[in-house]
């Protein structure tokens, strides 16, 4: 399909919130409405369908998405307007997308993501590395968090649909993928669950139990085709594997910047976010990582404010910080989400001008070095 041969049709303009994951959804919705016979526009005020693909990790993001769907509605009611991701995975999970119909009544569809299969070919932005979805949802209920609600339990992407599609990013120019998950380094843990012929499938990390993962093996499959760069987000401390590590110190187009999130560096904060690893091992995992990978560098994740992080807690992140050396750390301001744990069981107690005091902290300790 040649979409510049498509001019004079019917124009839908996607808006994408979010993740990596998001975004990698996206290209294949595209597809999805080119095969519909759509042309894609760069402003909703030219479009005629509006497609938003939505994020709910902070409140911030959800609110965002009312906005503009506010907006669009203002401006010409006329406009189809399709809501997609999750916001829609969080009600329709729940058998409940009445109440957001209710809710949004501006909304002419709510399109679940999962009807946008991996059948549809994904239109990648070519200024970009390829993105390459490897699994979807979580299983690790992180207490403030509500992927697990919104995109599900974890399912892996068979190894050869991914490779194919990995070939054919190649095929179309690229030199550089970025495989893409929630939690992708346990990749098959789902699928090693299934496989009679393996005796011994669990593995404890980090306290945790875990079915075997396959990442390491997927991993070098790709690494051994010829890209330039292959990189992977998010990782999960718990799931580095030593064979991860000897993969990643073996080959040269592994990204030596590796996203490793820690969420807080105190004991009594983690455990309450029900993240299994303690400071100390967090450090000793990054240690080793940085002893075998040459030249290794990270970035990471942080929630600041989490209920109950006195300063003494947050004196323990800023130090993670300080002996780690992240290269960029993306910093986020505790948000409740209804439906997670902590939102249920803990007062948001940190006043929002602390939670600015200890961003800026990090802020400029990490990003403005
Ligand atoms: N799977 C990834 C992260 C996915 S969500 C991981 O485990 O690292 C992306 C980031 O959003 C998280 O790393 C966390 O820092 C942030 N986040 C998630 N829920 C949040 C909440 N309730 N409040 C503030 N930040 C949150
Ligand atoms: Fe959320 Fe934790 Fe899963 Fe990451 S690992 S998506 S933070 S539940």
């Amino acid at each position: 399909m040649n979409p510049s041969t498509n001019s004079g049709l019917k124009k839908v303009f996607i808006k994408t919130f979010g993740c990596a994951q998001n975004t990698a959804d996206s290209e294949r919705i595209k597809a999805y409405y080119w095969d519909k016979g759509f042309e894609e526009v760069d402003d909703w005020k030219k479009a005629d369908e509006v497609v938003i693909n939505t994020c709910v990790i902070r409140e911030t993001a959800e609110n965002r998405v009312y906005g503009l769907i506010n907006n669009i509605n203002l401006y010409d009611p006329k406009i189809k307007i399709v809501v997609t991701g999750c916001l829609v995975g969080v009600y329709d999970k729940k058998g409940k997308i009445k109440q957001l119909e209710k809710k949004i009544p501006e909304v002419n569809e709510f399109l679940p993501i999962e009807k946008v299969s991996f059948e549809w070919e994904p239109l990648r932005d070519k200024k970009k590395a390829a993105l390459i979805p490897i699994s979807s949802g979580c299983n690790n209920f992180c207490s403030y968090c509500i992927v697990p609600f919104s995109r599900g339990k974890e399912i892996s992407r068979p190894m050869e649909e991914i490779l194919k599609e990995v070939d054919r990013a190649i095929e179309n120019g690229f030199k550089d993928v970025v495989l893409v998950g929630q939690n992708v380094n346990s990749y098959g843990a789902d699928l090693s669950l299934s496989d009679s012929q393996m005796s011994d499938k669990t593995v404890v990390n980090m306290g945790k139990k875990r079915f075997r993962s396959m990442f390491h093996v997927l991993l070098e499959e790709v690494a051994k085709k010829n890209l330039e760069k292959v990189s992977f987000v998010s990782s999960n401390p718990w799931d580095f594997s030593d064979e991860l590590i000897e993969v990643i110190a073996k080959y040269e187009n592994i990204d030596r910047l590796l996203h490793l999130p820690f969420q807080s560096g105190d004991d009594r904060v983690l455990k309450n976010m029900n993240r299994s690893y303690t400071k100390q091992e967090y450090l000793d995992l990054v240690g080793k990582i940085k002893q075998k990978v040459k030249g290794v560098k990270f970035s990471t994740d942080i929630i600041i404010g989490f209920p109950g992080e006195d300063e003494a807690a947050f004196e323990n992140t800023v130090d993670v910080c300080k002996k780690v050396g992240f290269d960029i750390a993306y910093i986020n301001k505790y948000s409740p989400r209804k439906g997670t744990v902590s939102a249920k069981i803990y007062e948001n107690d940190i006043p929002m001008s602390e939670k600015k005091r200890r961003w800026k902290v990090l802020n400029d300790l990490v990003n403005l070095k």
